[in-house]
């Protein structure tokens, strides 16, 4: 079977140079998350918790929002990238 990996691959990307999607305060992920839903729930594998602090990597998002309600503590700011830029499933 395909892995995720495999399937996302073959997505294309328009890669802006901003993130769509930032982090409200670092601080809350530290302090007030211990389980840190955000590395496990997006299936693009888009955070992860890397010296003491979430790191997005936005460039692989799918645009799916999943981690706008995952996130317990609202920390996240999501918005949809700038038009044109972003995934392109129509290429895939
Ligand atoms: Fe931070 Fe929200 Fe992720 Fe928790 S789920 S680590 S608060 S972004
Ligand atoms: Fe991951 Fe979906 Fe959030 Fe993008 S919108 S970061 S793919 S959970």
């Amino acid at each position: 079977m395909m892995q995720i990996e495999e399937k996302l691959y073959l997505n294309r990307y328009l890669v802006d140079n901003e993130s769509h999607l930032k982090i409200r305060d670092p601080k809350i992920c530290l302090k007030e998350c211990p389980d840190k839903p955000c590395t496990y729930t997006c299936p693009a594998q888009v955070y992860s918790w890397e010296d003491d602090r979430i790191r997005v990597a936005y460039e692989g998002c799918v645009e799916c929002g999943t981690c706008r309600y995952s996130c317990p503590l609202d920390n996240i700011e999501w918005n949809y990238p700038r038009g044109g830029y972003g995934v392109m499933w129509k290429f895939g």
